[in-house]
């Protein structure tokens, strides 16, 4: 079985308490069977208290306003107290490590959605390497794969590895490699849709030896409309946590409910002393570039599934846009912007990490772990290519 995980992927350690958000609130935490069979067998005091605090039904954890039933004051697991770590379901014991399986590979990778993974992997100043071992473990799952596309998940190897050539070169504005890495995934698209399977190779090949300066089409419509409309989309979405709504409602208020004028001016500003004009343009440019590869990595092979090349780096390039929007709408007025346990502090001389990395896992919380919001997200932007 070969293996591929980000180069700081084995760094990971949960801060447990120290957590300033939790993964056991606002999720559906489903239960594995053979957890759910152990749990069965639990007796006494803390075998009463697991008959009532789980759904056996659904197989999932009941929630008290919004936490895990088993979630104590102290935000510590009392199911991992009682019974060790051993005991803890599938879903608890990998969080946030998550698995893509391919036929002969795992695609291992951290969920941007736990804050201590994302400060990794927004954080790294090295270009992200993607490790790849072999083991001599057994293909368990050779039944699932007896359809897979060996050849097309080759051509998607090698073109995720060119958009990760092209969004690490540093030379370029960040911008112009997010528009050249769509527009890479939208000539590979064509392809497919006509099926010109063989042309791929060609693209790629062609792609490498292209410039960025036919990177994308200018926009004809405007930032501040763009945004606007975008922004609809969100209100279509299921939403998880109350946090959320008050981001986006936050983000209308202060971005979009003054008039194009007022938008332009904040973005300017917001430009010359955070984002890409500023004098933290590196620390900018660095957070887009590995944001970026987050869901290049993640998503883009799962195109293999569903030839969904072109939504695959839409859906990348959308969430980066609108976790930099955010962020923004955050800046624009610090104090009350988040939840009260935000905790951020802010400086005039230092980057404001730990805003991007709030915002950012605040996002994947949301959308990336809704399957519904991923797929609704994913069919809408495919379509509006
Ligand atoms: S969100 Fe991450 S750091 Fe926080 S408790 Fe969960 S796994 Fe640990």
């Amino acid at each position: 079985m070969r293996y591929v995980k980000p180069h700081y992927y084995d760094n990971f350690h949960c801060i447990a308490d120290n957590c300033p958000d939790t993964c056991c609130a606002g999720w559906q935490i489903v239960i594995d069977e053979e957890t759910l069979e152990n749990y069965s067998r639990v007796t006494g005091p803390f075998g009463n208290r697991l008959y009532a605090a789980i759904d056996w039904q659904e197989g999932i954890f009941r929630q008290k306003k919004g936490r895990c039933s088993f979630l104590n004051d102290e935000n510590l697991c009392d199911l991992y107290k009682e019974l060790g770590k051993d005991a803890l379901c599938r879903t608890c014991s990998m969080y946030p490590r998550h698995v893509e399986e391919f036929e002969g590979l795992r695609e291992l990778s951290l969920s941007l959605s736990c804050p201590v993974a994302a400060e990794m992997i927004l954080t790294c100043k090295d270009p992200l390497v993607l490790l790849d071992e072999e083991t001599e473990e057994e293909e368990e799952l050779a039944e699932e794969f007896e359809d897979f596309d060996y050849l097309m998940f080759t051509q998607l190897e090698d073109a995720r590895a060119l958009i990760f050539s092209i969004m690490q070169d540093r030379k370029v504005p960040i911008d112009n490699r997010m528009q050249k890495a769509l527009m890479l995934a939208h000539r590979i698209q064509q392809c497919i849709d006509e099926e010109r399977y063989c042309d791929v190779d060609e693209v790629i090949l062609s792609e490498k030896n292209t410039g960025y300066e036919h990177a994308g089409n200018p926009d004809t419509e405007s930032r501040y409309d763009k945004m606007r409309r975008e922004y609809q989309v969100f209100d279509n979405l299921e939403r998880l946590r109350e946090e959320w709504t008050a981001i986006l409602d936050h983000a209308w208020n202060v971005l979009y409910k003054q008039g194009e004028a007022h938008y332009q001016r904040i973005c300017r500003e917001f430009n010359n002393s955070f984002g890409g004009n500023s004098k933290f343009r590196e620390e900018w440019s660095l957070f887009t570039e590995n944001l970026m590869l987050f869901f290049v990595y993640t998503y883009f092979c799962g195109a293999v599934y569903d030839d969904q090349v072109y939504s695959k780096i839409a859906l990348a390039e959308f969430s980066v846009r609108w976790i930099r929007e955010l962020i923004m709408a955050a800046w624009v007025s610090q104090a009350p912007r988040i939840a009260d346990n935000a905790n951020i502090e802010s400086s005039d001389d230092v980057f404001d990490w730990k805003l991007c990395i709030e915002i950012a896992y605040r996002y994947a919380r949301e959308i990336e772990h809704s399957d519904d919001n991923l797929n609704a997200l994913e069919e809408w932007l495919g379509t509006g290519r």
